[in-house]
């Protein structure tokens, strides 16, 4: 017996009674139709975006378009970061990049997703005796992972003044031209499948920005490490400043703290150098002096700094139809 036709409209959940006109007809074929994208051409295949406080499942259908870094293992000594920027940028992610780390078999892996700003620049810091008098605006910086720094002072012209403690003194952060973008870090990563491990945590930094290239290289040389122990003492501040350090302005370059041996370590720089950080700096005692790195320094008798990553190797590919 053939379905009569009032509870058909009500199976389907549409209004009754049906058009004359086939109006029946009309909505189970929508209903079809609709069944089918999901059940034929979209398959259960879904994509996760982890990161910041998104993390919800999306169909196919509507996948994400994020400006996105890849970052391949590429070589044994280089390594190859490239810039995807989608022609429209998926709702909820217009503030938003994505770094996907490329392993040697060629296999991805989506590491994290994480907000970005654009901040006034900042030239490389200065040190100075005291804060001056006539700041216009004062705040506090974040102490709750150790960091040093205490207090920015904002004056007329732009430029921030900063003091902290651990008898470092005076910092001065004189304004740049021109804006530039930064990156809220995610405070630590325990990233691993298969052969691929990407960790870091923080220790003793509160400095948890840095410029986008900066992370992509960063994750670069994790990658390439393949630990779980790394440790960063911090990039740079959400304002631009890096108190204590002077070269850390607009989050260039990141410190870690020493593996404990020297082989250990010198992979370490060597993965700095495949992605692209131009000016590693180590120290000058014990088995530090004999490492690869471009500077040894008294003051990095601590930890490795690895500075200024070269913009011009991160390719940057716009979608464009
Ligand atoms: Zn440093």
């Amino acid at each position: 017996m053939p379905e009569p036709e009032n509870e058909k409209c009500i199976r389907l959940k549409i209004d009754c009674p049906p058009k004359k006109d086939g109006g029946l007809k009309e909505a189970e074929d929508r209903q079809r139709e609709k069944q089918d994208m999901m059940n034929r051409k979209y398959p259960k295949q879904k994509i996760i975006i982890k990161g910041g406080k998104i993390k919800k499942e999306h169909n196919i259908k509507d996948k994400i378009k994020c400006v996105t870094y890849h970052i391949y293992w590429n070589s044994e000594t280089e390594g190859k970061i490239e810039k995807h920027i989608p022609k429209q940028i998926t709702e909820g992610f217009e503030n938003k990049y994505q770094y996907i780390y490329h392993d040697k078999e060629g296999k991805e892996h989506e590491i994290c997703t994480v907000n970005w700003m654009e901040i006034i620049g900042r030239e490389k810091g200065v040190r100075v005796s005291g804060v001056p008098k006539g700041y216009i605006k004062t705040y506090k910086y974040p102490t709750s992972g150790g960091g040093d720094a205490r207090n920015g002072y904002e004056y007329e012209n732009g430029d921030i003044y900063v003091d902290g403690v651990g008898g470092y003194g005076n910092r001065k952060y004189p304004k740049q031209n021109g804006k530039v973008k930064i990156v809220r870090m995610k405070d630590s990563l325990s990233y691993a499948k298969g052969d691929v491990k990407i960790y870091y945590t923080f220790h003793g930094s509160d400095r948890r920005y840095c410029s986008p290239e900066c992370y992509a290289g960063f994750i670069g040389a994790l990658g390439e490490l393949n630990r779980t122990d790394i440790q960063s003492t911090g990039m740079c501040f959400g304002d631009g400043t890096s108190y204590p350090s002077v070269s850390h302005n607009n989050g260039r370059s990141v410190d870690t703290r020493y593996l404990s041996n020297f082989n250990d370590e010198k992979k370490k720089v060597l993965a700095f150098k495949k992605f692209f950080f131009t000016d590693i700096i180590t120290g000058t005692g014990g088995w530090y002096k004999n490492l690869p790195s471009h500077k040894h320094m008294g003051d990095h008798n601590d930890h490795l700094h690895a500075g200024v990553i070269d913009n011009k190797k991160v390719k940057t590919i716009e979608e464009v139809k």
